[in-house]
């Protein structure tokens, strides 16, 4: 079964449609690069994966579970926290080190000994480059450390794919290279991807998939290979 199935996806906000007749996969392992203009319904689309934005009809499934069903408090946080999910502004708790910023879902969320969530933790931020800023504040790290210290949060509770939503759209230019080594490295160790991103060279060289968006809709889902080739 594939990781993530929109079936029959409408959203609207008010009168606005923002997703319109979504039928769409993203196969175990695969790596799908998102984009469009902007206003499109690109950000609209991944935030319905964890349930950010609610739909109003059709369904979506993650690692076969319905997403937009009953699940409500404990069971849809639980079901979230399976979703690592990586915003722009990178969302870091600003009074925690990155060493517990990255500990923190684990002992909550799973019940973990502090031991295990802090071995963890190391081991993650070791992995993204930061083993040397682990009692660094967010606030003392540039922003694409940052982003660093997100993606290390959200591999901490061990989720079966990964959703970013322009992870480097905040970034000063000569950061946005270590965020993309770092996703390229995780999609080369076969991790389920969507990734919402005007990092063409990224969607290129490392998407399975480059799904379109226009007006709420995606026209195209396509190999890199073809969404590139010259018309
Ligand atoms: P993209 O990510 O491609 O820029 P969005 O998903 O942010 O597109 O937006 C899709 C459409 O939904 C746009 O018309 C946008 O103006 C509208 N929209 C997005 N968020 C909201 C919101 N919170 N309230 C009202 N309209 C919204
Ligand atoms: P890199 O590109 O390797 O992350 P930078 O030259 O951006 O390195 O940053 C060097 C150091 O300066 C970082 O380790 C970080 O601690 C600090 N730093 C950089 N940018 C900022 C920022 N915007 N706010 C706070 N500290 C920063």
């Amino acid at each position: 079964a594939p990781m993530i199935t929109f079936s029959n996806v409408q959203k609207r906000y008010g009168a606005v449609p923002a997703l319109i007749d979504i039928n769409a996969e993203v196969a175990r392992g695969e790596v799908v690069v998102v984009c469009g203009p902007s206003g499109s319904g690109k950000s609209t689309l991944i935030r319905t994966v964890n349930r950010l934005e609610e739909i109003q009809a059709g369904s979506i499934q993650f690692d076969g579970q319905e997403v937009h069903g009953s699940l409500r408090g404990k069971q849809l946080n639980r079901l979230r926290s399976r979703i690592g999910f990586v915003f722009q502004s990178f969302n870091l708790f600003p009074h925690l080190s990155a060493l517990d910023n990255v500990m923190l879902s684990p002992i909550k969320i799973n019940g973990a000994s502090r031991e295990a969530a802090r071995a963890t933790a190391m081991r993650l931020l070791d992995r993204v480059g930061l083993s040397n800023k682990i009692q660094s504040f967010p606030a003392q790290l540039s922003g694409g450390q940052q982003q660093r210290v997100a993606i290390a949060r959200a591999l901490a509770m061990e989720p079966p794919a990964m959703l970013f939503d322009e992870p480097t759209s905040a970034l000063d230019p000569e950061m946005v290279g270590e965020v993309l080594a770092v996703m390229r490295s995780l999609a080369s160790e076969g991790m389920t991807m969507m990734c919402v991103t005007h990092e063409m060279g990224f969607a290129r060289d490392v998407a399975d998939r480059v799904w379109f968006m226009d007006a709420g809709r995606i026209l195209e889902a396509a190999t890199p290979d073809e969404f590139f080739r010259n018309p």
